[in-house]
């Protein structure tokens, strides 16, 4: 695959400026795949000037007219899920099972938004004698969207399809790091027939952002990424009274008891910390095992150990993540804690950016440090009764996914009722629900009310404006006329 200029997608066209560009690497290889633009305050009015002309005609379409768009889309996702999956190996450096499954959710997203026109999104009842309530959902305008490395494809499709759905024109801003799958998007939303200015891609960083949250007729936006920018994005737009949904980052919590069905114990404990690199916001990042729970743990190790002696891992994003990687490892070492797995170590005759899944136990000894670290690092630490397991990670300032391993119902009760996250899993490494079921933290993980994907999203990307009818004068009317 090949690719030169990544631009920005106004309009439904391709604009080519004098830009000042970035260099998309490969993490794979480390080469030079593309150049993407940095966009200014000028390519982001531009982009709103036509969404906002755009979006006049689309509120006024039925939400059956709106979803034939999505259906052609749909369609179009699934002729293009092996270009789109390789497109996202190619710049974010995944392996191609994950980034098929990253183009399959993205198809489960779309079948939800094409869903929307089948639910009953307006209620009414008679409230009164000849009089009705009635609450209606109205789109909010211009909104847009800004997205991380790791979901190139599936975090974009978590907001732009409900929000166009909804009624709304879009501004999607794609990570600087993997901006060609945003293009491939743009020229499917174009094939799909899509009004020109619904859907819009303005490429940048820092400075398109802070464009974005500062343009007054942008209306609302979401943000998904690390927690210090989710805070930064969250008070400059809010400072601007927009909608804010901004979500972090995490440190989920596994918490294992001794009762776990050690075979999928084993496998999911795994697949969560160490799958797609551990960079998944999602992803298991301590093991909290309550009691003697050795008799599983072992078993992590020894398969983690075969999973490092893989010549042929998938990279990290970048050269500075295996670098934070390596040191923070480092680090927990001085600090008296005992490396189980060492994936620092690993050697690969490639030129990208590698390193393998580690295993840190504190259970011996040294602090474990409450940041995230966005990587393949599964951190032990030990507890003795459930209740400190739980503390663990209550005391944590985010609260994006946690799980139990246990086969005791009373134990798993206890703990999905105490425990401080957005997503609770039982005997499940990564609790993400699926639509129509909503996807969002708390805490540190996330700023902003509501929830970024499934019937929740509904709400955050429109206003509910509520109606009253009067039918008949001549009914006698109680308490209003
Ligand atoms: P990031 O915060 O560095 O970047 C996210 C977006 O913000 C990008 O589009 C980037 O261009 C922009 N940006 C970066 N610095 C900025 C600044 N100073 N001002 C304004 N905008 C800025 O995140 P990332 O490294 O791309 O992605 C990884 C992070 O995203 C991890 O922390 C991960 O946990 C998080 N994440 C969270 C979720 C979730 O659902 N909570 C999902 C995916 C990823």
């Amino acid at each position: 695959m090949e690719y030169t200029k990544i631009e920005n997608y106004i309009n439904g066209e391709f604009i080519s400026s004098s830009l000042e560009t970035m260099d998309v690497k490969s993490p794979t290889d480390a080469s030079t795949i593309a150049q993407v633009v940095l966009s200014t305050k000028n390519e982001v009015n531009l982009a709103v000037e036509a969404a906002k002309v755009a979006q006049k005609d689309w509120k006024k379409l039925s939400y059956k007219q709106r979803a034939k768009f999505f259906f052609k889309y749909l369609v179009l996702l699934e002729e293009n899920r092996e270009d789109l999956a390789l497109c996202i190996q190619q710049e974010n450096g995944k392996n191609i099972v994950d980034a098929n499954a990253e183009v399959d959710k993205a198809i489960e997203l779309c079948e939800f938004a094409c869903s929307i026109a089948q639910d009953d999104i307006h209620s009414i009842s008679e409230v009164s004698n000849g009089i009705t309530c009635s609450e209606q959902r109205r789109p909010l305008g211009i909104v847009s969207s800004i997205s991380p490395f790791n979901f190139p494809i599936m975090v974009p499709h978590w907001t732009v399809l409900n929000a166009i759905m909804m009624g709304n024109a879009m501004i999607l801003k794609p990570s600087e790091m993997t901006p060609i799958s945003a293009q491939k998007m743009a020229k499917l939303f174009k094939q799909a027939g899509f009004p020109d200015g619904i859907f819009n891609v303005i490429n940048g960083g820092k400075d398109a952002v802070e464009a974005i949250c500062d343009h007054e007729d942008i209306k609302a936006l979401s943000f998904v990424g690390s927690t210090p920018v989710a805070k930064i994005v969250y008070k400059r737009a809010t400072s601007n009274l927009k909608r804010a949904l901004c979500l972090g980052g995490a440190k989920n919590f596994l918490i294992l008891t001794p009762d776990a069905e050690p075979k999928m114990a084993v496998s999911d404990i795994i697949a969560s910390f160490s799958g797609m690199n551990g960079q998944r916001c999602m992803a298991a990042s301590v093991l909290v095992a309550v009691g003697n729970c050795d008799h599983i743990i072992s078993k992590v190790v020894e398969a983690v150990k075969e999973i490092s002696n893989d010549n042929g891992l998938a990279p990290v994003i970048s050269d500075s993540a295996v670098t934070n990687l390596n040191n923070y490892m480092e680090k927990a070492q001085t600090a008296g804690a005992k490396l189980l797995v060492d994936g620092s170590q690993y050697a690969t005759n490639r030129k990208g950016y590698y390193t393998a899944p580690s295993i840190i136990d504190y259970r011996t000894g040294g602090a474990m440090e409450s940041e995230e670290i966005f990587g393949a690092i599964l951190e032990i630490k030990g507890a003795d009764t459930l209740e400190e397991a739980l503390l663990e990670q209550n005391n944590s300032p985010y609260g994006n996914g946690t799980s139990i391993f246990t086969q005791s119902g009373k134990v798993s009760e206890d703990a999905v009722r105490e425990l401080e996250a957005g997503m609770i899993g039982v005997n499940i490494g990564i609790p993400v629900p699926r639509e129509p079921f909503s996807f969002g933290g708390i805490k540190d993980s996330k700023f902003g009310y509501g929830d970024i994907t499934g019937k929740q999203s509904l709400n955050f990307w429109s206003d509910l404006i509520k109606v009253t009818t009067k039918y008949s004068g001549e009914n006698k009317i109680d308490w209003q006329s």
